[in-house]
């Protein structure tokens, strides 16, 4: 399906991606059509081996193959500049590259067997959560596309770390399962692009152009509640409505009686919680409540990124407690 130019929803240890021969710019400008998604948003390309950067890359930075080394196959995105055989469609006419050697079994089979850089971003339709298992992913394509194959529940939960090589120093773009510590460690500093904390003015240029879309929102408005956990939990329990809905801690479910209650792991796990939150924001779009609150951990390791998702959602409306 990808040598000829089709479009096939592909599980990996993030979410599920929705996948196209990243060489052909027709079949690239289908992902686009599936998902809705705005044509300045670039996608990834997704390689089964470090060396194929050599193909797709140009003045490729030591730091690029520190990172390989370390954290590839992995959760992780590097920004590279890009050579000219990369299509428009993938890069948005940017002149550089999302690059990704992705770490679940069955994606690198399917990139290896089609022997083709595969571009792709999250299978969702587009501002909505991003699929982490089958059902997610045939909920917003089915008929769209061609196929999706069943990897399973994904094991990281939240997209791709984005790190941008081209700035010096190197730029956080987007957290997730490779965190900020583990950047730090291997590169020294690492910026974090302002847009991963607080909600871009209207008259900022993000250097992510995904970054500036309203992402991973659910039908009702998301308030955040952030602080300790007794704390947070006390506040949305004295705060929410007849209508509203809840995601929490496992602890805390219990104190919202009444309410239509997600939950999305322990208070001390942050992995669990990043595995579990998409699905969480997902599923109250079956539902009619009328908004959400949502507690949220610190932002220490994935931390930072189930952080980042939740803000997002919620339009960066945070309540601290
Ligand atoms: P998704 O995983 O669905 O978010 O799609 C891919 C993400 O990679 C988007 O957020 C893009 O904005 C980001 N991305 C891809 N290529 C680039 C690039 N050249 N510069 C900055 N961000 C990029
Ligand atoms: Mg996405």
């Amino acid at each position: 399906m990808l040598r000829r130019g089709g479009l096939l929803g592909i599980p990996t240890e993030t979410v599920y991606g929705l996948g196209a021969n990243g060489l052909n710019e027709e079949a690239v400008h289908h992902i686009f059509e599936a998902k809705g998604r705005p044509q300045d948003n670039p996608l990834i390309l997704h390689i089964p081996q470090a060396s194929w950067l050599e193909r797709y890359c140009a003045d490729i930075p030591a730091a690029a193959w520190v990172l390989a080394e370390r954290f590839w196959p992995g959760p992780m995105t590097m920004i590279l500049r890009r050579k000219d055989i990369v299509p428009d469609a993938v890069t948005a006419g940017l002149d550089t590259v999302g690059m990704r050697c992705p770490a679940h079994a069955l994606c690198r089979a399917i990139i290896a067997a089609a022997d083709v850089p595969v571009a792709a971003p999250s299978g969702n339709t587009s501002g909505r959560p991003s699929p982490t298992n089958v059902a997610d992913m045939l909920e917003d394509m089915d008929g769209k596309i061609d196929a999706i194959v069943d990897g399973g529940p994904c094991a990281v939960g939240v997209e791709s770390t984005i790190i941008d090589l081209t700035a010096q120093p190197p730029r956080l773009l987007r957290p997730g399962g490779i965190t900020l510590e583990e950047l730090r460690e291997a590169l020294g500093e690492v910026e974090v692009d302002p847009a991963v904390t607080r909600l871009m003015g209207k008259d900022e240029h993000p250097r992510a152009p995904g970054m500036k879309y309203r992402h991973y929102a659910p039908v009702a408005p998301v308030t955040v509640v952030r602080g300790e956990g007794a704390k947070s939990a006390a506040y949305i329990a004295s705060h929410a409505g007849a209508e509203s809905g809840v995601i929490c801690f496992d602890e805390y479910a219990g104190q919202f009686g009444g309410h239509i209650v997600e939950t999305i792991g322990p208070a001390d796990d942050k992995g669990e919680q990043a595995r579990r939150v998409f699905d969480a924001l997902r599923r109250f779009d079956s539902t009619d409540v009328k908004e959400i609150w949502a507690q949220c951990p610190d932002e220490g390791g994935i931390g930072l990124a189930v952080n980042n998702r939740l803000n997002k959602a919620a339009g960066f409306h945070i309540i601290e407690v």
